[in-house]
């Protein structure tokens, strides 16, 4: 069939979005009905379902033991621990039931929700990591998120292959001694810097490539010993280093005050991050052909919508979705491994499932929830391969009858509070907007004031006189006064880095750095360099679609005017 680009009213927000050609021969392709909601709304209502980060402890419902977990005690989800969950001790087919044609999908769905034990949260072989979620393969990683393969990782998001790293995000491949790096491959024993790539010993860089022993510099290539700025020699450059002393406290607050007018005033920033990459439109995405509307992406392929994934080929519309072999997924969030899977969450491993929720290792369900190793199930019942076609066509049908397929499941359903998903971060709502949504809130988010057992005026300016004993004080965050711990790992990265003890929780060092990175947003802008001298007239005329808003301070150039100021 032909298909023309048609301009559609989005059923959430009013507003109006395209669904082009190409959209439509997916959607033909993989049997589902052009979406109501425009692809914002669409990744608003899978942020809706991911909380990454707010962490709870809880009592297992099948062996009673304490354990981490993102479902704070008060939900009325079952939740088991990963050992009970992944075990023997329960069948989630005994949870099987028929489908009812009387009444909607999502109202039978969230009540087998409610039944089939949830599993705590997702890590993955993994050694020492059980503050960890959405991460596999790690060893003594602490309070992470989104870290895999990662070794002796502190207070980190999306950190891949990497070691020895503190308060970092986005660290995609190789990072080593690394504190307070944002969006950055590669680089060894580096503090505070924001696109780095293959530097070692840089300070409080920003867009550096190819360095080494920079020092609060920025949009520098292949060079040594500069400061601020400036080429010295190396006598030079580590006398200036010296006379910083950086396990200070107050020395590092000025730094960083001084890094910040740095990346917002003193340096160009290219119109948009993404490199090596055939035809493709998005921001921080990475050798990708054919990929388009889409946010932090690193190998794909003819895919669409696309927020944080790695390694997927022919998807649109997914959220946190990768990791090899992953193609032909619609609608996913926070799966890996798939294959032909559709309006999925939390699904590891599994082919052709829809409609399903924390399934791993399966193949062929549908409306299924935390099924290990299934086929041909609906609603956690088991079904010979024709009756379970058969049915799940019905039941398609169904849905489509009354508006329901062919969207993710709505938020109204979620198992967690908008306000403990990456929605509130990427999508702020107050409490009223989102109950009027009919959405979730949570009311008793974890946390604990005013039992601070030290004051921030006690805490030594310098790292060196911190004492063991601090590892039993408790903290009050000097930004929201949340109380916080410090661990032994963490107090010895600190003084074998010389980093002054933080401050602020965990929680707010990780929101100045969210604060810091380009959104997963486009706007329409035009270059801000008004520099004759490259030829263009009073101002370079060049527009481009960025990821950052207009009202940001930063410089933002075009390709060429970038290029030009580089060195
Ligand atoms: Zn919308
Ligand atoms: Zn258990
Ligand atoms: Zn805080
Ligand atoms: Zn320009
Ligand atoms: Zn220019």
């Amino acid at each position: 069939m032909e298909y023309k680009s048609q301009n559609v009213v989005c059923q959430n927000c009013k507003g109006n979005f395209i669904i082009e050609p190409e959209d439509f021969y997916f959607y033909e392709k993989i049997k589902v009905p052009p979406p109501t909601w425009c692809p914002e709304c669409r990744q608003l209502r899978r942020y809706a379902w991911r909380n990454e980060r707010t962490l709870y402890r809880r009592n297992c419902d099948l062996c009673g033991k304490n354990t981490v977990t993102i479902y704070s005690p008060n939900k009325p989800h079952k939740m088991y621990c990963q050992p009970c969950w992944w075990g023997d001790g329960w069948d989630p087919a005994s949870y099987g039931r028929d489908f009812d044609f009387s009444r909607p999908f999502f109202d039978q769905f969230a009540e087998l929700q409610l039944d089939v034990p949830r599993m705590a949260l997702l890590s993955k072989n993994s050694v020492n990591s059980e503050y960890t979620n959405h991460s596999g393969d790690n060893k003594n990683v602490y309070l992470s998120f989104a870290a895999w393969s990662a070794e002796d990782v502190l207070y980190s998001t999306w950190v891949m292959k990497s070691r020895d790293c503190m308060d970092c995000s986005f660290v995609y491949d190789k990072g080593e001694r690394l504190y307070e790096i944002i969006d950055s491959r590669t680089s060894y024993e580096c503090q505070y810097g924001l696109f780095l790539k293959d530097c070692s010993s840089c300070y409080y860089c920003y867009d550096c490539r190819g360095c080494n022993h920079c020092f609060m510099s920025s949009n520098l290539r292949n060079k040594s010993y500069v400061f601020k700025n400036k080429q010295y020699t190396r006598e030079e450059y580590l006398k200036k280093i010296k006379e910083y002393e950086l396990s200070s406290f107050s020395a590092r607050e000025k730094l960083q005050k001084e890094f910040q007018d740095l990346i917002e005033k003193g340096s160009i920033h290219r119109y948009i991050i993404s490199e090596r990459n055939v035809n493709s439109v998005g921001s921080l995405i990475f050798d990708c052909k054919n990929v388009t509307q889409s946010f932090e992406v690193n190998n794909g392929e003819d895919s669409k919508y696309i927020y944080g994934a790695l390694d997927l080929k022919d998807c649109m519309d997914i959220y946190h979705v990768g990791w090899a072999t992953t193609a032909l997924d619609y609608e996913c969030h926070g799966c890996t491994r798939i294959y032909d899977c559709k309006f999925c969450h939390l699904c590891y491993d599994d082919n052709g499932v829809s409609y399903s929720d924390s399934c791993q290792n399966s193949q062929n369900l549908f409306g299924c929830v935390s099924i290990k190793k299934g086929e041909y199930m609906i609603f956690n019942k088991k079904y010979s391969k024709t009756n379970y076609l058969a049915l799940k066509e019905k039941i398609i049908e169904h849905m489509r009858k009354i508006g329901e397929y062919g969207g993710f499941f709505p938020p109204a359903i979620s198992p967690v509070g908008y306000n403990e998903t990456q929605g509130a971060l990427y999508a702020p709502m107050t409490k009223e907007e989102v109950l009027a949504k009919g959405w979730k809130w949570e009311e008793n988010i974890l946390g604990t004031f005013g039992k601070e057992t030290i004051f921030l005026s006690d805490i030594p300016d310098k790292i060196e006189d911190v004492p063991d004993s601090f590892l039993k004080e408790v903290f009050s965050c000097m930004e929201c006064s949340k109380n916080y711990n410090i661990t032994q790992n963490e107090l010895l990265f600190l003084k074998k880095e010389k980093i002054p003890l933080p401050r602020k929780c965990p929680n707010c060092r990780y929101k100045r750095r969210f604060n810091l990175r380009p959104l997963r947003k486009l706007w329409h802008r035009s270059c801000m360099c008004g520099k004759s001298e490259h030829g263009h007239s009073a101002k370079c005329p060049n527009e481009f679609k960025t990821p950052y808003a207009p009202d940001r301070p930063e410089k933002v150039y075009c390709e060429s005017c970038y290029n030009k100021e580089v060195y």
